[in-house]
Parts: structure tokens; sequence; C-alpha cells
């Protein structure tokens, strides 16, 4: 083993033999990949080997596309064969609200170039010979699904590397890694020591361990799995000699199941939903290539409807079942990519499946450590997407949950109780006892609506029990004042001599004046967005808020670019200050009768901040409001936040005050046609196509990240256009990842949408291609399988000469 290297991959799973190819053919070979045993000795090598695009969110199926085109290319280069059959598959419905779901699928491959059709339950039958169409209401045909050799496909991505100039080292355990004072990692291992300036952690069922040598708790949870395989099935040789082919994958998702050919039988899965997690606190060194003891009984309830389902297993034998340990991450998505305060330290673990989506994560880490972005808008894989709040005993709760519901339907207004309440706010019973119904973001709990006695949301893609209460708080906010709770925001301060030139190179805008605020893009390299904020000059240092999930996504950004002098002190205030925000045409009154500061119009203006008491209170107050309206965000330290919040009802109450939720802010937004993070801004869109040129200092004095590229965005026009439609809806409205329809061909995406109670019209944001984006007709957005027409509304919907909101 060499002594230096520049990378040390950890792990010789799929994940880490993937990783491993990507950096080698992105052209950085001097990389050694540490393996405590054979390749495969974690989960891959008892995986069922079945692989398949689909996935919740676009940005991960478009990798797992990458994937499994990527197995032909493997095999060509290492000249191992990877076992890859591409069958197809069929995804069944027993429900019309699972069709829906799928239809929802369909529409979302139309966008990602995915091959998905809805097919009856009678041509699912006709694919898939096995299946009752009686116990099904319709399917869809995928013809990307398949099935690989799990060992096949890890040597061929290793031997494809070293063919490339990697190495391999089998059966080197490491046992610690220590930085080095110059920011290098001591790699110790039972065979010696490496040095390696960066350490991939893909150690699979060992990941929380590689992370504990570095002092961090990665939130990752292995549970058992089951997969039975059958005797030779007389149905199968029949259908084989038939058609000269396989029999298709089908996943049946009311039975909870996943099934394939198996030689002369079948392959049956399933997410039971009694799971059982496995070594809960610690996993043990010494397992190998063992299996665990099968429960047949815990899977029971599933098989029965898989034999419903699918009658000739009944006639069948189960030859084998496989019990192993694979890994989840609290939503089950994989945690990818550098970890905040540990630089050159990288994840690649929580990858549940390794076969679909190991080769994407190995492209975007390859691309993230090479070139410094993941060349893909990986939010939905990336590890800054949990905080130190996500602890063992939360990842244990939620990974128990997301394994129960691996096929269960996730409704857009459900929201899942596992791990709940973990944060909450000051507020939370007093608003609790109004009513909140609470949805939770970053581990806080956020009211997102207020019910009356009695009432709950019913789950369903459609408009539900919440439409008329949350139209009501629209018209509280719209008509008299409105008051919620801000406390989910990401709240920094940055301090120091430098924070000025640090914060005009970080963000694009300009900087505000003492006691004003304006709105901040911050760009990569690139030109695409990689945050947007409120930023306040205070007297005593600079303030800013911006999305609250991305609290450690941008801390991971800011420290990175902090100066090494120490000139620059930024802070993620978290819990430590909370707040309220009070809007619409009587917000004026109400805070003037609470504050002895001046608050006049004249005297406080749009976009102004201040420290004010409020009451009793002390409390930092600027004025803006996301609603659009006449509005003010409060900003408090938690001992004061009931005070503030009681002062403020209790005055209210000549004002006509009531509460407000999420879930009529999004409404009180879309009529502002107002973005969000990780909606409409993502960083794959640049400030011009987002709509945020118009916060760009493009010809500020400072040479701030991204200032070139934007530039030349500017002078190109960029490829695509964010836009607001109004949608022809009655029942349902958009939520995100529906495909825009522009005479008769997809040609864009919506990035969120509602009902915009306010002006009582569908709302969608989307992105189109430049060149149509001001057409004036033209245009439909498919919703539940239906193509609703769409007009497109450039001018904010309400308050569009801003006289509310600046008055
Ligand atoms: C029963 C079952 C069925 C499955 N079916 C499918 C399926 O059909 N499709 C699919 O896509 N996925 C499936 N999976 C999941 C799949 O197996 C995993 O997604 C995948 O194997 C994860 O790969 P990995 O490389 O991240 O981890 P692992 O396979 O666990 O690999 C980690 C490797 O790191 C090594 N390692 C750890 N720590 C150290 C250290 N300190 N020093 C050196 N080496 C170390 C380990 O020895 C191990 O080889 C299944 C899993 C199970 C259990």
């Amino acid at each position: 083993m060499k002594s230096h290297t520049q990378v040390v991959v950890i792990g010789g799973g799929v994940v880490g033999a993937s990783v491993l190819f990507h950096l080698a053919r992105h052209g950085w070979t001097d990389v050694v990949l540490l393996e405590r045993d054979e390749l495969t000795s974690g989960s891959t090598w008892h995986a069922a080997g079945g692989m398949h695009t689909i996935n919740g969110d676009p940005n991960v199926a478009k990798l797992q596309k990458y994937t499994i085109e990527l197995y032909k290319e493997i095999e060509e280069l290492s000249g191992q064969a990877t076992g890859v059959h591409v069958t197809g598959g069929v995804l069944l419905a027993a429900t019309e609200a699972r069709m829906d779901w799928l239809r929802g699928l369909v529409a979302k491959g139309r966008y990602l170039g995915l091959d998905l059709d809805e097919i009856s339950a009678k041509e699912a039958a006709e694919l898939m010979p096995l299946l009752d169409p009686k116990q099904f209401v319709g399917a869809v045909r995928n013809s990307e699904d398949g099935h690989l050799d799990p060992s096949g496909v890890t040597h061929a991505y290793a031997k494809a590397a070293r063919k490339l100039g990697a190495e391999v080292e089998r059966f080197t355990k490491v046992e610690d890694i220590v930085q080095l004072p110059d920011g290098k990692w001591r790699v110790i291992t039972n065979k010696g020591e490496i040095v390696a300036e960066h350490v991939v952690n893909a150690g699979g069922l060992w990941a929380r361990e590689v992370g504990r040598m570095v002092g961090l708790e990665l939130p990752v949870l292995a549970m058992e799995h089951m997969y039975l395989i059958t005797e030779d099935m007389p149905e199968v040789k029949a259908w084989n000699d038939k058609t000269g082919t396989e029999i298709i994958h089908a996943v049946d998702f009311d039975g909870e199941l996943y099934l394939r050919q198996e030689r002369g039988g079948m392959l049956m899965g399933t997410y039971e939903k009694a799971g059982k997690p496995w070594s809960e606190h610690q996993t043990p060194w010494n397992f190998g290539h063992e299996l665990l003891e099968p429960d047949i009984d815990r899977i029971a309830p599933s098989l029965e409807v898989g034999f419903r389902h699918f009658p000739a297993f009944q006639n069948t034998g189960i030859k084998q079942i496989i019990n192993g340990p694979f890994t989840f991450a609290p939503d089950g998505n994989p945690l990818v990519g550098p970890v905040r305060g540990l630089p050159g330290f990288w994840c690649a673990c929580g990858v549940m499946a390794g076969f679909s989506q190991g080769g994407g994560v190995g492209l975007a880490l390859a691309n993230w450590m090479i070139h410094g972005d993941p060349g893909a808008d990986i939010w939905a894989m990336d590890v800054s997407r949990y905080g130190d709040w996500a602890s063992m005993a939360y990842t244990n709760a939620k990974v128990r949950e997301n394994y129960s519901r691996r096929f269960s339907i996730r409704f857009p207004n459900e929201e899942l109780p596992a791990g709940r309440p973990l944060k909450t706010t000051p507020v939370y019973d007093l608003l609790s006892a109004k009513g909140a119904q609470w949805g939770v973001s970053y581990g806080l709990e956020v009211p997102l609506w207020y019910a009356p006695e009695g009432v709950k949301d019913e789950f369903s893609w459609r408009r539900s029990t919440d439409f008329e209460h949350v139209a009501n708080e629209v018209r509280t906010v719209r008509e008299r004042v409105g008051l919620s709770e801000i406390s989910n925001f990401a709240k920094y301060r940055v301090l120091g001599q430098g924070a000025e030139a640090w914060l005009d190179r970080m963000l694009a805008c300009k900087l505000p004046k003492p006691g004003r605020m304006t709105l901040a893009p911050m760009l990569k390299e690139d030109g695409k967005l990689i945050g947007d904020f409120s930023l306040a000059n205070l007297d005593d240092g600079w303030f800013i808020a911006g999305s609250g999930i991305a609290e450690q996504y941008h801390m991971r950004w800011f420290e990175k670019h902090l100066p090494k002098d120490g000139s620059v002190v930024i802070e993620a205030l978290g819990a430590k200050l909370t707040g309220l925000s009070v809007a619409g045409p009587n917000a004026r009154n109400l805070l003037a009768k609470v504050t002895r500061a001046d608050i006049s119009a004249a005297a406080f203006k749009f976009m102004d901040i201040t420290k004010i008491d409020i009451g009793m209170a002390p409390c930092l107050v600027g004025r803006v409001s996301y609603t659009g309206d006449l509005g003010y965000e409060i900003w408090v330290e938690p001992e004061y936040q009931r005070a503030v919040f009681n002062t403020l009802m209790a005055a209210g109450e000549e004002f006509g005050i009531g509460l407000f939720g999420s879930r009529a802010l999004n409404a009180l937004r879309l009529e502002k046609n107002y973005g969000s993070w990780a909606r409409e801004y993502r960083p794959i869109y640049g400030s011009l196509e987002a709509g945020l040129d118009r916060f760009v200092a493009y010809s500020k004095d400072a040479d701030f990240i991204g200032k070139a590229a934007a530039i030349e965005e500017r002078r190109t026009g960029g490829r695509l256009r964010l836009r607001a439609f109004i949608m022809q809806a009655e029942y349902a409205d958009v939520i995100g990842d529906e495909p825009i329809w522009f005479n008769g061909a997809v040609r864009g995406w919506v990035t969120s949408g509602g009902y915009a109670h306010g002006s009582r019209a569908s709302v969608a944001m989307g992105y189109v291609p430049k060149e149509i984006a001001d057409e004036a007709g033209g245009f439909e957005i498919e919703l539940l399988g239906k193509r609703h027409a769409a007009r497109l509304q450039p001018a904010p919907l309400f308050d569009a000469n801003l006289e509310r909101m600046r008055g």
C-alpha cells in the first residue's frame, strides 16, 4: 500500500467501487479504495439486484437513469460481466389513489425522459402473466426496469477503475482517521498508514462507525430485509418457452412487494410493516458474508397479499429466504457530499438502492470533489439536509417509519408522525390550543393551518378539508391582519471587521445601507443560485434570514469561504432566535399600539429594519413580509416569544387579528409570484432564469462569486425562465414536478403551486425554455393524468403596483 494518495475511498461495496471508478474516469487516478475484507462484504453481496428509474425526487430519478445506462459501459471497460437484464416492468395499483400517484410518475417521466406508460390491469397481465388482473385497477409499464449481478457490477466498477490507474486494497481495515495540521487525513489501517487529501466514507453497513472516527454521528440505520426465492415454477417455464423472454419485474405497491424471475422460479421481496432494525447502536466489525435468521411471521401478512395478487405462488414451494441488513437515512435517500466543518471528508452512504443509485452517487461525488460542484441538483441526497437534531434515536424512529412506508403513498398534505415533536418553539402549545396543525421543517414543528375543533386533514391528491379554513386565514391577512410564526427561517449573524467585504464577495446584491434590508441572491462560480436571503445591515453587525431547511447547506458554503484570519465570524442562530410575523392592512395599526417607536409610513419604510420594544420585549423588526402585504417580521429571543405573541394577539383583537399558517402563506406568496428556496430557486438555475437578476449588482465593484458567469448569463439570456401560470383546475392544484406542455409537447416543469385563495386562482410556478416564455397561449399543465389549460400570469395577481406593500 502506498503511503500518500489524493483520495482514500473507504468501502468496497457497490457505492465505494462506483466512487472510485468515477474519480478515476474524471481524471483523479491517484486514488485508493480500502476494503476490510473482499469486495462486496457489506450489504452488496446479498442484494436482490433489482434496478429501476423511478424515485419520488426527479433529480434522483435522473441519476438512477444514469446508473442503469452506465452498466453497459463499465462492462465494456472492465471486461467483467455485470449480469444486467433489462426486462422492463410493471408498477401495479390496487386502488384509485395509487393510480393517481402512478399517473404523477408518468407525467414526471415525460420531462425526465423516462419511458413510462399508463396501462390497464388486463394489459399488465398480458405483460406479466403471474398477476391476477382482478386485484388491480391499473398499472404503469416501465421499459427500464431490470436486474443484475450485484457482485459482477461491483467488480466491474473496481476493474474499470483499476484500468484507469486507481488502486484497490482488500483486507485492509480502516481503524482510525486523524486530521493533520495541514488538513490532510491520516488513515490508519491494520496494514499501516496512508495520508490522503480526501477521504470518502462509503462504509455502507459501517458508515456510522467510519463517521465516528472523525467525530460524526451520521443519521443512518440498517434494517433487516427479506426476499424469498421459489422452486422452479411451471408457469414461469411456460412463459419463457412461449415468448423466449423472462418474466418481467413487478412492483405491487399495495401489496408492498417486488417480484422478478430468478432462474426457473421467482424472487419476491417485501418491505413489511413490522420492519426490524439491525445493530441499532454499533455494527459488529466481524459481520461478513453472513445472512440473518429469516422470520417468516414478520413477512407473512405481505406474502398473504402476494399469494392472492399472484396466485401461481400458491402452488409452489419456497426454496430459500434471504434476510440481510442494509442502511437507510431517515428519509430513505442517500447521504452524499462534503461534511460541514470537516474539509476533505466526504460521504457516500445511506444508499438503500445501490444498484439504481450507486452510479449517480459516484458521478455526483466525483464531480463535487474534482470540480467543486456535483454537476446536478442533488439536494434530495445531500448530507447537509440533516443537522445535529437528526440524532440516533430520531434516525431510528424515522428509518423504521420510512421502511414500513417504503411502498406507501405519501399524499401532498400528509405529515408523517415518527420522531415528532422534536424541536418546538415557546409558542407551540399556545398555537396548538388555537388548532394548529403541525408540519415539520428541519426538525422544527411548523404550523401549517388552524383547524376548528374536530376537523383534520383528509389525505388526498385533491383539495381537502383544509381548503375553506386556509381560505379564511388568507382573507384575514388580506382584509384585516394575520399573525404567523416564522421561526423556521434560518437566521445568521455575521460579525467582524472583514464582514462587509466578505458579504460583498459572497452575495451578488448591493449591500444595504445601515438600517436597511435587501434581497440577496448568492451564486456559485457557474452563476447558478446557491442561496437567496434577506440581508440586513444593523448597527452591531449583519443579519441574514434564509431558508430553514438549508441552514447546514448554507453554513457549509459560508464556512468554506470564510477568510482564514478570523476577521469574519458567522453564526447560525437556530433556536436562539424565534420569529413572528404580522401582515395585512391593519398590521401597522396593530404594531403602533404595542410599541412606542415611531413606525409611521414615513419613519419606518418598506425594507427598513430596527430594534424596537414590543410590549416589554426587545425585538428586531423588519418591514417586509413574504405575504407581499404591508407587514413586519419580528425577531425575538425565545424567552420573550410568548410575551410578544400574547401582546400582539391581545392588541390585535380590535383589528380582527387571526392566525395563519404556512399553507396560507403559500397561497399568499403565489399571488405575488414569489419563489422560494428548494422550489423555484435551486442550484441549477441562473439568477436571470429565476427572475432574481434584478437583485444582482452586476456592476458593483466587488468581484462577487459567480460574477463573470452572471454577466455571461445576462449576455446570452440563459436557457430557461421562471414563470407563473393560472390553471383551469377545479378540484386539485399542482404540488410540483408536473410537466408543462406547450403546443402539444412537454417543454417545462412545475416547481410549486397551489390555490391562491385571495385571487381565487389555481397557480403554478415553473420553468420553460426562454424561447416560449412569453408566448400568449398554447400552455397546458398536466395534473392527475389530465392536461389543463394554463395561461401566463406575468404581473402578480395581488398588489401589482406595490401600493399595499410599500404604503
Ligand atoms: C436482502 C437485500 C436485498 C436488496 N435488494 C436490492 C435491490 O434489489 N436493488 C438495490 O438497488 N439494492 C438492494 N439492496 C440494497 C443494496 O444492497 C445496498 O444499497 C448496497 O449494497 C449499498 O452498498 P454500499 O457500498 O453503500 O454498502 P456495503 O455493501 O455495505 O459496502 C460497504 C463496504 O465497506 C466496507 N467497510 C466498511 N467499513 C470499513 C472500514 N473501516 N475499512 C475498510 N472497509 C470498510 C465493508 O466491508 C463493505 O464491503 C438490498 C439489500 C438487502 C440486504
